[in-house]
């Protein structure tokens, strides 16, 4: 008697299920839109002229609970400029095999450079791979930037700079963008954003898939 009335119990939990609302996504074909505030991959982020808001400081490194952040100063002249200021990261590199995505590096990190995006999509056939370089991590140059290095445009010195982004934080230029999220791309047409590669390689891969 038992057995019967735990075969309908278990019936009666399946039963219950078919009118409750589907949760499968159609991945990747059509990824699921993240939080705004979901943590991922991160992103470098310019100044408006382009130079790079990072002057190598380490303190994310060292603020880093998984060891997944590895950074080299280096030493700006007036003839090779990265960032305004003395220093710039001359090696900056993110290994996402550690990071946990807590986000305690980008509270570390006193002038804004680092930020996450929403960008999830970042599984990699290598270990190698999923070392990100600063190359990878920079935000990409929108129209009206320059490639560094290359002198100060915005003022004469550094002050210029940060005092300037902590008034306005729009100017974080590039930053925060993602080809899954809810910003728009398209604003800035031709720009290649940070995971763009992967959501166009999704796209050929979901056309070939429906062929
Ligand atoms: S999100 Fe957390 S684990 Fe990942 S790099 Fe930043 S501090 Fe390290
Ligand atoms: S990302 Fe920020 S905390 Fe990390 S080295 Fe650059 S300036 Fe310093």
């Amino acid at each position: 008697m038992g057995a019967i009335t735990g075969t309908f119990k278990g019936f009666g939990v399946t039963f219950s299920h078919m009118f409750k609302k589907v949760v499968t996504t159609d991945y990747p074909f059509k990824p699921p839109v993240s939080a705004p505030r979901y943590h991922g991959r991160h992103i470098l982020n310019r100044h408006p002229d382009g130079l790079e808001k990072c002057i190598g400081c380490e303190l994310c490194a060292w603020a880093c609970p998984a060891d997944a952040i590895y950074v080299e100063g280096g030493d700006n002249t007036e003839e090779q400029r990265f960032s305004p200021g003395e220093r710039y990261a001359s090696i900056y590199q993110i290994n996402y095999a550690r990071c946990i995505f807590c986000g305690l590096c980008i509270e570390a990190c006193p002038t804004r450079s680092l930020t996450m995006s929403n960008e999830y999509e970042l599984a990699r056939d290598s270990r190698q791979d999923l070392i990100f370089t600063k190359e990878q991590l920079l935000a990409p140059l929108l129209p009206g930037m320059e490639q560094p290095p290359h002198p100060m445009r915005l003022g004469d010195s550094e002050k210029d700079y940060y005092v300037g982004a902590l008034t306005n934080p729009g100017t974080s230029a590039g930053a925060e963008r993602s080809p899954n999220g809810r910003y728009a791309v398209e604003e800035h047409p031709g720009v290649t954003f940070p995971g763009a590669e992967q959501a166009a390689q999704r796209a050929e891969a979901a056309k070939g898939e429906r062929a």
